[in-house]
């Protein structure tokens, strides 16, 4: 299995120490994954500490045979921004993100980075919570820049994203955990139906939850869906466990979703986007 969103190092005051490859390889190994992504974080808003591209290249220079080193740049910086994400694709980099910075979702200066994530053949995994690459109810903008920008890859994650897997969203529910039924006509399903260059990742409490919150609608989902989901586990601190890859094991043992859909989500959907084959 690959896991698409994964990170190390120390993002919070609050936790003891910093996740190190020694704790994630273990965490790894214990669910079958055999390579992860790893996901820097250099926006300030949301975390106590970055995680810098040097500390994830250094972690993955130790083991290329486990993890895959993202790029993530603050779309603040002085720039020229091309020039810097051209730095990090000669180190190995194979994506970026996670972006979380409090701006609109198509700041131009992100659509700008985003357009030669495109060009490098990058998928861009964005943090879509509200207060972080902000956008209205039914992803306006979002729609708009994958439109925009159709030879880049975007992975969608985080809870304005995953509450919009329901029709009856409202915008109090896009920083949260919404739970109970999930009504047809969602904006999430019709995106993925609409737009080629759009993934969901399944990471996190917000992608367990919306696949959990009416189980039999998240089987049905996965399945539907299952050239556009990638397993993800978004690993952040040092209490945390993969919840989502029991979950998918599960549901495959119990038969309500296939073997086929189940590699697809866990394995060959990421190689596809990673361009690994
Ligand atoms: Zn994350």
């Amino acid at each position: 299995m690959i896991d698409i969103h994964l990170h190390i190092g120390r993002l919070y005051l609050s936790e003891k120490g910093p996740l190190t490859a020694r704790h994630l390889l273990k965490l790894m190994d214990k669910h079958g994954i055999e390579q992860a992504c790893l996901l820097p974080m250099e926006n300030p808003e949301f975390t106590s500490f970055y995680v810098t591209n040097e500390e994830v290249l250094r972690a993955c220079k130790r083991h290329p045979d486990r993890f895959i080193p993202f790029c993530n740049v603050d779309p603040r910086r002085e720039g020229p921004l091309r020039g810097i994400l051209e730095y990090y694709r000669d180190l190995g980099c194979k994506g970026f993100g996670e972006g979380i910075a409090a701006l609109p979702i198509d700041d131009p200066r992100c659509v700008e980075m985003y357009a030669i994530c495109g060009e490098f053949g990058w998928p861009v995994i964005l943090d879509i919570m509200g207060v972080a690459n902000i956008d209205n109810v039914g992803f306006p903008r979002y729609q708009r820049m994958l439109r925009e920008l159709p030879d880049t890859n975007f992975l969608g994650h985080a809870m304005h994203f995953w509450a919009e897997i329901s029709g009856d969203v409202t915008a109090d529910q896009i920083t949260r955990y919404p739970k109970g039924s999930v009504t047809p006509g969602g904006t999430v399903p019709m995106m993925l139906k609409t737009y080629p260059n759009l993934f969901g990742d399944i990471s996190a409490g917000s992608g367990y939850n919306a696949l959990t919150r009416d189980p039999e609608f998240g089987y049905r989902f996965l399945e539907e869906f299952q050239d556009k989901l990638v397993l993800g586990t978004d690993i952040c601190r040092l209490d945390q466990d993969m919840m989502i890859v029991p979950y998918l094991k599960n549901a495959l043992a119990a038969g309500k979703i296939t073997r086929t859909a189940f590699t697809k989500i866990t394995r060959t959907n990421a190689e596809a986007i990673l361009h690994m084959t």
